[in-house]
């Protein structure tokens, strides 16, 4: 069912009732401190269907057992060392090949700050030629680190919005994507992330939503 919330008000209203903290963003967080742009990108893959305090943990391992991280430094170690620092995030094995993908993808970059200046199609192109780096991991980067007009679909903003009757149970990612862009304005779409992401983590929760203590139950037709 199509419902006509909105979503501008909404995130008016949980943004009135939620205190966002910097490090439950792990990607939100690195940027605003100045790691450059390919520990972001490192950073965005640990958090990949994880929690950011974990992937905050093996990034924090990671670092702490190369240092400042950047393509070379990556490539030169064995798989096996990586695997170890990022194997509290879960799935080591599998983000070990792709931060190491990343890396060979990212190695002929004359500077990583490239990635802030090359245009956003060129962006795009380079991050989603890395197997293991679709959609939304390119967009958080597009977003956080460069303040692009774009809004990242994670999978507690899907739920929020099929819940609130903004998007359909079958929509993609552009689907979904393009219907935000349509609701909000651009200055928007970080807070609306980010206090999406919020809200699902501690009011609309996959499983027993807590519709009774909910900021916006009077405005959601709970499409659960
Ligand atoms: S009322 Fe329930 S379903 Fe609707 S947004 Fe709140 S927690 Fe989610």
């Amino acid at each position: 069912m199509y419902v006509n919330v909105d979503l501008k008000y909404v995130v008016d209203v949980l943004s009135s009732y939620m205190n966002l903290k910097d490090e439950d963003f792990i990607a939100y967080y690195l940027c605003r401190r100045g790691y450059n742009p390919f520990e972001v990108l490192v950073a965005i893959v640990l958090s990949q269907n994880t929690r950011d305090e974990l992937a905050m943990k093996a990034f924090n391992n990671l670092r702490s057992v190369l240092g400042v991280l950047n393509p070379q430094v990556i490539l030169s170690q064995s798989p096996e060392v990586i695997e170890d620092a990022v194997r509290v995030a879960g799935m080591y094995r599998r983000r070990t090949l792709v931060i190491k993908e990343l890396a060979r993808v990212l190695i002929n970059l004359d500077s990583l700050d490239k990635l802030l200046t090359m245009s956003v199609e060129e962006v795009r192109d380079l991050l989603l030629s890395v197997d293991g780096i679709g959609y939304k991991t390119v967009d958080v980067f597009l977003l956080m680190c460069r303040g692009e007009p774009v809004f990242p679909v994670d999978t507690h903003i899907r739920r929020v919005l099929k819940r609130l009757g903004i998007i359909e149970e079958g929509d993609d990612y552009l689907e979904i994507q393009g219907k935000v862009h349509k609701l909000l304005p651009p200055n928007y779409y970080l807070k609306a992330h980010l206090i999406l992401i919020a809200h699902g983590r501690t009011y609309c929760k996959a499983k027993k939503p807590l519709c009774n203590e909910c900021p916006i139950n009077d405005l959601c037709p709970k499409n659960i």
